[in-house]
């Protein structure tokens, strides 16, 4: 008689479209997740073999995460933000709580996030104490008729949208402090130098996923380059630069030196050659990537995904911290340019 019953009941939500969500993603839609954390000078001598695991673990705990929105029917928007606040939580990467320096000693990030199914996009720039970046532009996104807000603004957005912030103590980690210092007293012998790029980790955030009704997402998380100064504003928060989401081409985060993204249009030109030109999204970022970008003498790289879950992961640099789970369920967790 019970399982009489429960028959009825899922009959009857089944028709009001109740679980409608869950028979869908139950239904055989592929979903697909990539992140990345940083693309750079990478190698194995820069780190020991329990701060590696460390990272390697955190990146594998990031992209379940999102994986885990995408498997029980919710959308790729959901899932990227899922997995950028679990980077943007550890000290690990450059974005929230990792955050570099500027040259005053604070933290000024960016954020933006892009949906593919209507172009739908929020951004912010040079923000500070936002506990996650992500949040805030993912709020401008669904809460304002803007883009993209800056500075002082976009906080006071922030409180008015119940946006949480943290103390610059929450932001503090002796490892950026220390590069801070390295690059100030580079500064003083060399008047040249202001900011600490390219060859290093640059250890941005970013992911891209499709979801079970087809639909991309892209969105990226940064504090920009250590020593700052000027309100410099890299590529990350730029829709086009570094975050990009078309269902009809393909979802985009890239990361390197923003300067040349935002030249190269980087997000944007991949997704349009995949449009236009009709090329797989592979041939489209190594065009971008190790053709356009590089010619240029920009460093960094790309995670990509198209509308059939096909994972591109694109850089030119010896390694770039990176994770997907692809349409058939597999994970892979890399750091180098050879594994
Ligand atoms: N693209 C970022 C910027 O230029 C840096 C990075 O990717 O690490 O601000």
């Amino acid at each position: 008689m019970l399982h009489f019953r429960t028959i009825l009941t899922l009959i009857i939500a089944l028709s009001s479209g109740l679980i409608t969500i869950t028979a869908f993603a139950g239904s055989g839609a592929p979903v697909a997740i990539a992140i990345h954390a940083g693309a750079g000078t990478i190698s194995k001598e820069d780190f020991s073999a329990p701060l590696e695991l460390k990272i390697r673990n955190t990146l594998k705990q990031a992209v379940q995460a999102g994986y885990q929105v995408l498997s029980s029917g919710g959308s790729s928007l959901d899932a990227i933000t899922r997995a950028i606040t679990v980077l943007e939580d550890s000290p690990h990467f450059n974005a929230g709580r990792g955050a570099v320096f500027n040259a005053e000693g604070k933290h000024e990030m960016d954020a933006s996030i892009m949906d593919g199914s209507d172009l739908n996009a929020g951004a912010v720039a040079g923000v500070q104490n936002i506990r996650n970046p992500i949040l805030l532009a993912r709020k401008v996104m669904t809460n304002s008729v803007h883009v993209m807000l800056a500075g002082e603004g976009a906080e006071v957005f922030a409180r008015a949208n119940g946006i949480e912030f943290a103390d610059d103590d929450y932001f503090f980690t002796e490892y950026r402090w220390q590069q801070l210092q390295k690059i100030k007293t580079a500064e003083k012998q060399d008047t040249q130098i202001q900011s600490e790029y390219p060859d290093h980790w640059l250890s941005t955030v970013g992911a891209v996923a499709l979801d079970a009704h087809g639909n991309l997402a892209a969105a990226t998380s940064t504090g920009g380059m250590t020593n700052k100064r000027w309100g410099r504003v890299g590529d990350s928060p730029i829709i086009g630069a570094g975050t990009y989401a078309d269902n009809r081409s393909c979802a985009v985060s890239a990361t390197g030196h923003g300067e040349y993204f935002i030249r190269v249009t980087v997000a944007r030109d991949i997704c349009a050659r995949v449009q236009y030109q009709g090329v797989d999204l592979a041939v489209a970022a190594d065009a971008v990537i190790n053709g356009q970008l590089q010619d240029m003498g920009g460093d960094g790289g790309v995670i990509a995904i198209d509308p059939k879950g096909n994972i591109v992961l694109t850089f030119n640099t010896p390694g770039m911290y990176r994770a997907s789970i692809d349409v058939n369920g597999n994970l892979a967790v890399r750091i180098y340019k050879n594994e």
